[in-house]
């Protein structure tokens, strides 16, 4: 699958999401109408979380997506970082919005009103969202997208959330128990929380340029082993992700004598090898004499 083509793919299925993320945003918002439940607003509350943070990954995949220009020569990649940033801080805010709503709801208990007709039309809410997790999961494996997989169990997550918040609001209406409802919305604000730090910390370690996975270097430190032939040591391996895109760079030592030509050639020939392995690597290598040479990193069998 073509870069350009699985972008389009991406482009198309971040816009059903924030479709399905509108619609669902507006059954939960007239089921928590309908209840004055804190638990449904807080469920609400989530999906206005899904679909800004939808319409922010649609334009920042079309950015990330435009080639390199004058002005931004390593190309874009990075532009997926932000939206995960701008989702990390509004998770917050609705976070902090549910415990304000649970405080209150805390202090003035009263009943729900209309609350078995507020829990089927949530439900209404979940099963289109539980569709939705399904269509992002498959064509996210079909195009071997981990975005779009992970997208997919996001959205499960809420799902499953959902499905607690209206079994427990249930249970407030047949027990009678009142403080059951702020105490659900309160669950769901750190539930909100903790799926708002994993997209955080997952765009902080690229903005901060971290390595690729250990068995990725390895496996890039085997294939500068085994296809420099005629150089002597590679050294100062370094690699960053951004984005899809991983750079790759080191130093390759060489016989003082060897020609340009001829050193070209084993760039040429390691750099198809990486390319052939990580999808979209982009590697420059530095060509040293052996006086260079610190017999260290890997060393060229
Ligand atoms: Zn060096
Ligand atoms: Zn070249």
């Amino acid at each position: 699958m073509s870069t350009t083509l699985a972008a389009s793919a991406s482009l198309k299925i971040a816009a059903g999401s924030i479709a399905v993320g509108l619609v669902v945003l507006a059954i939960k918002t007239l089921a928590w109408w309908m209840t004055g439940s804190v638990a449904l607003f807080s469920d609400a509350l989530e999906s206005i979380v899904n679909v800004v943070a939808a319409v922010a990954a649609l334009i920042a995949v079309y950015y990330a997506a435009q080639p390199a220009d004058e002005r931004h020569p390593y190309g874009h990649h990075k532009a997926e970082y932000f939206s995960a940033v701008l989702e990390g801080a509004m998770i917050i805010v609705a976070a902090l919005v549910i415990f304000h709503a649970a405080w209150t709801a805390i202090q003035n208990p009263r009943p729900l009103d209309a609350p078995v007709e507020g829990l089927f039309v949530n439900w209404l809410a979940s099963v289109i969202n539980a569709v939705w997790c399904w269509v992002l999961i498959s064509r996210g494996r079909k195009l071997r997208s981990p975005a779009l997989v992970a997208d997919g169990y996001h959205l499960l997550s809420d799902v499953v959330s959902s499905v607690g918040v209206t079994l427990g609001v249930l249970l407030a209406i047949v027990t009678g128990w009142h403080m059951l409802d702020p105490a659900l919305a309160a669950l769901v604000a750190l539930n909100i929380l903790w799926s708002g730090w994993k997209v955080m910390k997952g765009s902080l370690s690229g903005l901060l340029d971290e390595a690729v996975p250990d068995e990725t270097l390895e496996r890039i430190r085997e294939i500068i082993s085994h296809k420099a032939s005629g150089a002597i040591e590679a050294h100062d391996l370094r690699t960053r992700h951004a984005g899809a895109v991983t750079f790759i760079e080191f130093h390759l030592v060489v016989d003082g004598q060897t020609t340009v030509a001829d050193a070209h050639d084993i760039c040429d020939r390691i750099e198809a090898a990486i390319r052939n392995e990580v999808s979209d690597a982009r590697v420059t290598i530095h060509v040293e004499p052996e006086d260079k040479a610190k017999h260290k990193g890997v060393i060229v069998v």
